[in-house]
């Protein structure tokens, strides 16, 4: 795909087998839950369900596939529908549902919930897995709910998703609208749990209210470049900027739709004009912006994205093959694979 040399080609292969490498986001709980109801629709079928340890020909991530791939550690996101009229409950669910998952597996994989935790878990030979929440929507207003599921090893929390919530804005409903005072609460409880504010989906006043008020760095767990492609979902460069500045990580999906203008999601067509190319230039361009010490990798995986040649965890290693054809350095390349995410992880999750 890069013509790379075979001395080249080497480089990519060792330095992926030597990278402590860390995925930010995927969906995949949504595809182990096997409790009703399932609120789906025609363009979000039921998908079929699958299990952590099998091999699987549907989906984008499983044990054996994230063993191809080389990926180390990856952030599981609950993602809770707002058609949901019982949303903790929905939340205390789907955590059961993979807690469960992961038991089946001791010797494989491990829930970690700070970065003593997945250091000694990848070294156990393991993956680690760290629990998030995307969408303050389970929260269901209750800064109670925040701490309890924190207990229940969450550590990072999307605030929004698309919609508006009891926090605020998402991109998608974008009013101008500044944190709500719950919104507020939650980012104060966050920075004192030591639990990661996650800004992706976020509306633009709302990521300033988070950059001024948080005492940690913040990451974007998955979003792209908005001078590359103007989905409302992406972030300007001052908003990566911004981020950089204040010590955190920008990591980049896999979502074809915030790669390149004018890819709906779900048309598989479509999906064919993008390439690892692009996402190469998102990267490029964040670099450029704030240097390689605040860019990472948030697939999205299982989450409607990826395309031809990044569909599924197995094609990591093209993202080192295509910064080693772009002539990043090793250690740069280390960085941008997971050391720039485990330096944030370990600053802020206690
Ligand atoms: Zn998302």
């Amino acid at each position: 795909m890069f013509n790379l040399t075979k001395e080249q080609a080497d480089r990519a292969r060792a330095l992926h087998a030597a990278s402590l490498i860390v995925d930010t986001h995927n969906d995949t709980i949504l595809h182990l839950i096997k409790s009703p109801p399932f609120i789906t629709s025609e363009s979000n079928p039921p998908s079929p369900r699958r299990t952590l340890g099998e091999r699987s020909e549907h989906g984008q991530i499983d044990i054996p596939r994230i063993r191809e791939g080389g990926v180390d550690c990856l952030l599981f996101a609950m993602y809770v529908s707002p058609l949901y009229t019982a949303r903790l409950r929905r939340l205390v669910q789907m955590l059961d549902a993979f807690t469960v998952e992961v038991e089946r597996y001791p010797d494989r994989i491990a829930v970690a919930t700070n970065h003593r935790e997945i250091m000694k878990t990848v070294k156990d030979g393991k993956i680690a897995a760290v629990i998030t929440v995307e969408g303050g929507e389970p929260l269901e207003g209750s800064i109670e709910a925040l701490r309890t599921i924190y207990r229940l090893g969450a550590r990072s929390l999307t605030l929004t998703h698309f919609p508006r919530n009891e926090l605020g804005d998402g991109s998608g409903a974008d009013s101008g609208s500044h944190l709500t005072e719950f919104g507020v609460e939650v980012v104060q409880e966050m920075n004192r749990l030591g639990m990661l504010v996650d800004i992706s989906h976020l509306n633009e006043t709302g990521f300033w209210d988070v950059i001024e008020l948080s005492e940690d760095p913040v990451v974007a767990t998955h979003s792209n470049c908005k001078a590359l492609c103007s989905h409302h979902r992406n972030l300007t460069d001052d908003q990566i900027k911004a981020l950089g500045e204040k010590g955190g990580v920008m990591n980049l999906s896999f979502c074809a739709g915030f790669i390149k203008d004018g890819i709906g999601f779900g048309d598989p067509e479509a999906l064919k004009k993008v390439t690892v190319q692009d996402w190469l230039d998102h990267l490029d361009h964040a670099v450029e912006l704030v240097g390689t010490s605040h860019v990472g990798i948030g697939s999205d995986l299982d989450g409607g994205c990826g395309f031809p040649g990044l569909d599924d965890v197995t094609k990591f290693p093209s993202l080192t093959e295509g910064m080693v054809s772009r002539g990043y350095s090793d250690e740069d390349i280390g960085k941008i694979l997971g050391a720039n995410d485990l330096r944030v992880f370990k600053k802020v999750l206690k």
